[in-house]
C-alpha cells in the first residue's frame, strides 16, 4: 500500500508527526503504562462459540463498565430481537453471555459502556462471517461453506521460498474487463471458471496463469473492507482494498451475494480449491497495522485506546498514513495477529501471508507469527514491506524493517534495492534505472542479484539503499520491479523513455524482469505485465476505476511475443536450481561477477553460476544484462555454450542455438544467457 491520502494530506500529517515524535520512545511509554494492568485473554473462544450447549459470546474489553449482545434476524435493517447482558470475568478482562439454543442464522452486535457512555455497536473484532457491509456479525455454521473434497485440499508443498514465483492480483483486474471472457467478473469464483478465453481465442483466468507457469497468485486484501458499499454494487466502485474493517470474514463485494453471510466464505474457498486443484497456491495480502476508521473501528469499539498506538498527548500514531495505527506490541494485539493468521490458514487454506508496511509490526510479533504459522503448515511464506509509511512511536530497533530483516526466521521482505535500480525511483517518473540505460546503479542492481547477501564482489558501501549486506539469506529476499503501488513497469518505461520506440519498451520490460527472474531470492510480479498491461499512467489507482485498473486481455494477442517470453522465464527458473540457492554461503561460493569497470563501461553486468551450482545440471550458466541504449560487446570464455536468453528470446532448455565463446554482442536493453555442461 501507498497511501490513501492525497500527498498533501500525507506532508501535512507527517508534518504533525515529526513535532509530536520528538521523543519518541518515551511518548510510547507514557501511553503505554495505562496497559500495564490490562488482563489478556488468548482463548480460542472469543466473541463466538456454537456447540450442543448452546450460543455462547466472550467479548475481551477489560475496562468496560456493562457490556451486551443484540440478536438480530437481519444483518442491516430491524431491531434487537433480544438483548443480552454480559458477565465480567475480571481474571482475564472478557465478559460472556450465553442462551440455550444455536443461533444459526440469526446475527449480533457487541456494545460497551465505558466512561458513562454506551458506545456504537460493532460486530466485535473477531467476526467469521458477517451481514452486508459488515455491520453486524453472522451466526453461521462454517463446516456448512466447504466445497467438495475441501478436507482433501491442500496448497503447493514449498521445500524453499526461493521456489516460490508470486504473481500479485486484484480480483477485479483479472476478470472485469470484457476480453476476459469471465462470468463472474471481479468476483472470487472468476478464478474457479475453467476455459474461458478472449475473443481471439487467447486463455485467461486461471488457465492464463497455468499456462504461465507462476507457484503462487497473491491477491490484493480479500477480508472485509470499508470503502466499497456492497449494497450498491451496480455502482462498479473499485478498491485495493487497504482499508481494514472486519479481518475475519472476506469481503462482500467480491461474493455474489453479499447479503447472504455465507456464500462469500464459501465462494472464496472455491476460489482457493480451485487454484490449489491447479497446483497454485493462494498468498493474502494482510493490513493488521491500520483499520479504516480511528474511534469508529471494532477495535475502539470493543476496547478503546487499546489496539491503536497513541503519541503521548492522546492521539493516533500515524505510521500508516491512513490515520492510525496498530500496536502488535501489545499482547493482545500481538495474539490477535498471531490467532488471525493462523485461522485464515487453518480455515481457509491460505498459503502466504504479505503483511502491508510491516515494520509497523514489532520483530517479535513477526517472528511469532511465522513461527505459529510453520506449525499449521510448513509450506506457508510470510514476507511484507519493511517499512513504514510514516514515524511511529515504536521504537526503530524494534520495528520489521528491511534492515532488520536477519532478526526474523522464516520472514521476508521486498527488495526496494533492486526495484529502484533496475526501473528507476519509484515515484520520480522521469527517472530512469539500469534496464532503461541510466548508469551508476550497477552496484545497487548487483545487491539485488545476490539477495542482499554478503558476497566479496559487492560492494555495499556503493548501494544507493542500505550499506550493509542485511539479509543472512536469500529467502528472506523477494525481488520485484513493480507490483500495484506506483507506476507499474509499462506505465514507468512509458514516461521514464519518452521518445522510445515501442520496441525499447517492450525490451527493456524483458530485461527488467530477466534480472529479477534469473537474481537469487523469490520473484515477484504484478499481474498483466507478462501482456504489457498499463495503467494509463495512474500511479495510485486505488480507487481509480476499471478502465484504469482492468487488464485488456486483448494484450495478450497484441504482445504474444512478450508473455511467450516471460512464461520461458519462469519456465527456466523452475527447471535450473541454480537461480534458486538457499543459503548466502552458496550464493558467494558459486555467484562470480565478471570484471566489468563501471565507470567506462556502464550498464553492463556479466555474472557466471558455477560448479552445477545448487544441484543444477548446467557445469556454468553465464548470464549478461546490457542495460545501455546501445549495443556493448562481452567477451566470453571459450567452451561448448548453449544459448538460454538471446536477442529477446528464451529457451529454458538452451535451444536457441550455439556459441564457443569469444566476443558476443548484446543489442540495447538486453539479455544474454549461456549454459555449459562441461
Ligand atoms: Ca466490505
Amino acid at each position: 500500500m501507498k497511501t490513501r491520502k492525497t500527498n498533501l494530506y500525507l506532508a501535512l500529517s507527517m508534518a504533525i508527526v515529526s513535532v509530536a515524535g520528538a521523543s519518541p520512545a518515551m511518548t510510547q511509554s507514557a501511553y503505554d503504562a495505562q496497559f500495564i494492568t490490562y488482563p489478556t485473554y488468548n482463548g480460542d473462544d472469543l466473541e463466538l462459540t456454537v456447540d450442543n450447549s448452546g450460543t455462547h459470546f466472550r467479548l475481551w474489553s477489560p475496562k468496560a463498565q456493562e457490556a451486551r449482545v443484540n440478536i438480530y434476524d437481519n444483518g442491516r435493517f430491524g431491531k434487537p430481537l433480544q438483548t443480552l447482558e454480559m458477565k465480567a470475568d475480571p481474571s482475564n478482562g472478557t465478559w460472556t453471555a450465553s442462551v440455550p439454543e444455536k443461533l444459526y442464522g440469526k446475527y449480533y452486535t457487541f456494545q460497551i459502556k465505558f466512561d458513562g457512555k454506551w458506545k456504537d455497536e460493532t460486530p466485535g473484532v473477531w467476526a467469521k462471517a458477517v451481514g452486508v457491509n459488515g455491520q453486524r456479525a453472522a451466526i453461521i455454521d462454517l463446516a456448512k461453506t466447504n466445497p467438495e473434497g475441501w478436507e482433501n485440499d491442500k496448497g503447493p508443498k514449498v521445500d524453499n521460498f526461493t521456489d516460490v514465483i508470486i504473481y500479485e492480483m486484484h480480483h477485479r483486474d483479472m476478470s472485469e474487463h470484457p476480453s476476459s471472457g469471465i462470468a463472474n467478473k471481479g468476483k472470487f469464483l472468476a478464478m474457479t471458471e475453467e476455459g474461458t478465453v478472449t475473443p481471439l481465442g487467447e486463455k485467461t483466468g486461471i488457465d492464463h496463469l497455468k499456462d504461465l507457469g507462476v507457484t503462487h497468485v497473491h491477491i490484493l486484501p480479500s477480508y472485509d473492507y470499508n470503502s466499497v458499499d456492497e449494497t450498491n454494487l451496480q455502482d462498479n466502485v473499485y478498491n485495493w482494498g487497504y482499508d481494514p474493517q472486519n479481518y475475519n470474514a472476506p469481503e462482500g463485494s467480491y461474493s455474489t451475494n453479499p447479503s447472504d453471510p455465507a456464500t462469500r466464505v464459501r465462494e472464496m474457498k472455491e476460489m482457493v480449491k480451485a487454484l490449489h486443484d491447479a497446483g497454485i497456491g493462494v498468498i493474502m495480502d494482510v493490513v493488521y497495522n491500520h483499520t479504516a476508521q480511528n474511534d469508529e473501528s471494532n477495535f475502539e469499539l470493543t476496547a478503546p485506546g487499546y489496539y491503536h498506538r497513541h503519541w503521548d498527548d492522546g492521539r493516533y500514531s500515524d505510521a500508516s498514513a491512513c490515520g492510525n495505527e496498530t500496536a502488535s506490541d501489545r499482547q493482545q494485539m500481538r495474539d490477535y495477529i498471531i490467532n488471525s493468521t493462523k485461522y485464515w490458514a487453518d480455515e481457509y487454506h491460505i498459503d502466504g501471508f504479505r503483511f502491508d508496511l510491516m515494520a509497523i509490526h514489532d520483530i517479535e510479533t513477526m517472528n511469532q507469527v511465522a513461527e505459529e504459522l510453520k506449525k499449521v503448515n510448513p509450506s506457508i511464506f510470510v514476507y511484507g514491506e519493511g517499512w513504514t509509511a510514516s514515524d511511529s512511536p515504536l521504537a526503530k530497533d524494534r520495528r520489521a524493517l528491511k534492515e532488520n530483516v536477519s532478526k526474523m526466521k522464516d520472514v521476508a521482505v521486498f527488495s526496494d534495492d533492486i526495484r529502484d535500480a533496475v526501473k528507476g525511483h519509484f515515484s520520480n517518473a522521469s527517472d530512469r534505472g539500469f534496464a532503461t540505460g541510466k548508469p551508476g546503479v550497477e552496484e545497487t542492481v548487483k545487491v539485488g542479484i545476490v539477495a542482499s547477501t554478503a558476497h566479496p564482489q559487492v560492494d555495499y558501501s556503493k548501494s544507493a539503499g542500505l550499506k550493509f549486506a542485511y539479509a543472512e539469506s536469500p529467502e528472506m529476499i523477494v525481488n520485484y520491479v513493480s507490483c500495484h503501488d506506483d507506476l507499474c513497469l509499462t506505465d514507468k518505461l512509458k514516461k521514464s523513455m519518452e521518445g522510445a520506440s515501442e520496441k525499447d519498451m517492450l525490451d527493456a520490460a524483458k530485461l527488467a524482469q530477466t534480472i529479477v527472474f534469473t537474481s537469487q531470492g523469490t520473484p515477484f510480479m504484478f499481474a498483466g505485465e507478462e501482456i504489457f498491461r498499463d495503467k494509463k499512467g495512474v500511479h495510485n489507482s486505488y480507487k481509480s476505476p476499471d478502465s484504469i485498473n482492468a487488464i485488456d486481455w486483448g494484450n495478450k494477442t497484441k504482445y504474444k511475443d512478450q508473455y511467450e517470453y516471460y512464461k520461458g522465464l519462469i519456465a527456466l527458473r523452475k527447471a535450473h536450481p541454480a537461480f534458486r540457492m538457499t543459503t548466502a554461503a552458496d550464493i558467494a561460493k558459486n555467484l562470480k561477477f565478471d570484471k566489468i569497470d563501471s565507470a567506462k563501461t556502464p550498464n553492463l553486468i556479466s555474472y557466471s553460476l558455477n560448479n552445477n551450482a545448487n544441484g543444477d545440471e548446467w557445469k556454468e550458466i553465464k548470464v549478461v544484462f546490457n542495460g545501455a541504449s546501445y549495443p556493448q560487446t562481452v567477451d566470453i570464455k571459450k567452451g561448448e555454450w548453449k544459448k538460454v536468453v538471446e536477442n529477446g528470446k528464451v529457451s529454458p532448455t538452451g535451444e536457441l542455438g550455439t556459441t564457443a565463446g569469444g566476443k558476443i554482442e548484446l543489442p540495447p536493453y538486453s539479455a544474454l544467457i549461456l549454459a555449459r555442461e562441461k
